[in-house]
């Protein structure tokens, strides 16, 4: 569909561009670029017949949760998309992180059940297809490890050059894992993200590198389509309230625009309230809601949940859109809530990565304090796989988390390893478990 372009976000600004033209920033005023369509005149009954009869189809891109809907993705029908069956995540009931927040039902929407293990990459399918389409002959990214690990197995399969830069000795292992299994220059900075931001803003502006951080519009498109998957999940009801972690708030970007053009196409009746969950020690965009005042950003963010250790969050503007638009609210949670959630979440046969568990942290925050009721709907959206960041699970379950500030973490719900030397030890163990 030509009906695309992209448009300056800033209210006093809105410039239009050419859908193809390489951007990541309005070249006027510097403010973010969102995709829009001129056009949403879409017969919403028919719509959800096709993409449920795509379901059952072999075609690459009807295989794939993202260009499944792609009626809503800038690109000709005809495109050859990049893809590695990203989306079609499960969305888990999941009763004992209910309780553990007092409600009567909790979903867990599971996105990193994707092909990389996070949800990234239903961001990565779309600008890597974009990358090539614009004739790309180099494709980077900064990453605190999931958007790398996303990154450099899309490049791969577009057989692109990639180079990710990363903050030293702060990606877990299995995240740089897979970006060198993947192929992808790994290069690691001192500093922290923000310092990697820096780096990459520096290099895009050659015009040699296509850059696909979540500045990058073209993943806020793909990614916003997770929000059309989890409608059709629930059977276009949509929930009281959906709750995410925010680190660069590219996620909560995309979730509000989703549901929003959803809206607009009348697909659904009403939007849910978003609420964007931060670690306590890495909170500008929590900060900037309780103030309302200019947003500043955290020059040392500390979190143990590495994937949203994050000071100066670029998509700010348009995650506040969504939170704003939808009557949402942004909260933080300690490093004891987000462990303790973590363990509840694994309980339930599920488990993340820690910064999904900000969301189930920040749920029972909310019950308690009656902005979220028992009996209303609620989805949390789990980022990441458990397996990202195992070192973690293996100090929490053994007693020796210590948190940033040196504190060391209670295991609440730990479980550690018992060390047996007989089948008589083993048996005894057995028969506590059974009585
Ligand atoms: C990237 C990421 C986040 C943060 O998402 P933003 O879009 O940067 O707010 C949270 N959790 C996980 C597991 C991630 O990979
Ligand atoms: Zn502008």
């Amino acid at each position: 569909m030509s009906s695309f372009i992209q448009r300056c976000i800033a209210p006093d600004c809105q410039t239009e561009y050419n859908i193809d033209e390489r951007l990541y920033v309005c070249s006027r005023c510097g403010g973010l670029l969102d995709v829009v369509s001129r056009d949403f005149d879409v017969d919403a009954d028919s719509l959800r017949e096709l993409w449920r009869e795509r379901k059952s189809s072999l075609d690459v891109r009807d295989r794939s949760g993202v260009w499944r809907f792609r009626e809503f993705l800038p690109f000709a029908g005809d495109v050859e998309v990049v893809s590695l069956g990203e989306g079609n995540t499960p969305l888990y009931e999941a009763p004992r992180s209910a309780d553990y927040c007092h409600l009567s039902h909790l979903r867990l929407k599971h996105q990193g059940c994707n092909p990389t293990g996070s949800f990234k990459d239903t961001g990565m399918t779309v600008a890597v297809t974009q990358a090539r389409k614009l004739g790309a002959r180099f494709v980077a990214c900064a990453s605190t490890g999931n958007t790398a690990a996303s990154l450099a197995a899309y490049a791969a399969r577009a057989e692109l050059p990639c180079a990710i830069i990363v903050p030293d000795g702060q990606v877990s292992h299995a995240k740089l894992a897979q970006a060198l299994d993947y192929g992808a220059k790994v290069l690691e900075v001192a500093g922290n993200f923000d310092s990697c931001m820096n780096v990459i803003r520096e290099l895009s502006e050659g015009g040699a590198v296509y850059l696909v951080n979540s500045i990058n519009p073209f993943r806020i498109e793909g990614q916003k389509t997770v929000a059309f998957e989890l409608a059709e999940q629930l059977e276009w009801r949509v929930p009281d309230h959906l709750v995410l972690p925010g680190g660069n708030l590219g996620n909560s970007s995309a979730f509000g625009k989703g549901f929003r053009e959803l809206l607009q196409s009348g697909l659904i009746d009403r939007l849910p309230k978003i609420t964007v969950v931060q670690a306590e020690g890495a909170a500008p965009f929590a900060r900037f809601y309780r103030e309302h005042d200019a947003f500043v950003n955290e020059e040392h963010p500390q979190t143990l949940a590495s994937a949203i250790k994050i000071g100066a969050p670029v998509s700010w503007p348009k995650a506040w859109r969504a939170v704003h638009d939808t009557g949402g609210s942004v909260i933080t949670v300690t490093e004891q809530e987000i462990a303790d959630a973590k363990a509840v979440i694994g309980r339930d046969g599920v488990g993340c990565e820690p910064a999904s568990a900000t969301t189930v942290a920040g749920i029972r925050k909310l019950v308690s304090e009656g902005a979220i009721k028992e009996k209303e709907t609620v989805v949390a959206v789990l980022t990441g796989h458990l397996l990202k960041d195992t070192d973690y699970v293996m100090k929490y379950h053994s007693q020796s988390l210590i948190a940033p500030d040196g504190e060391q973490l209670a295991s609440n719900f730990g479980n550690s390893p018992i060390r047996v030397s007989s089948v008589e030890s083993v048996a005894k163990v057995i028969n506590e478990i059974g009585s």
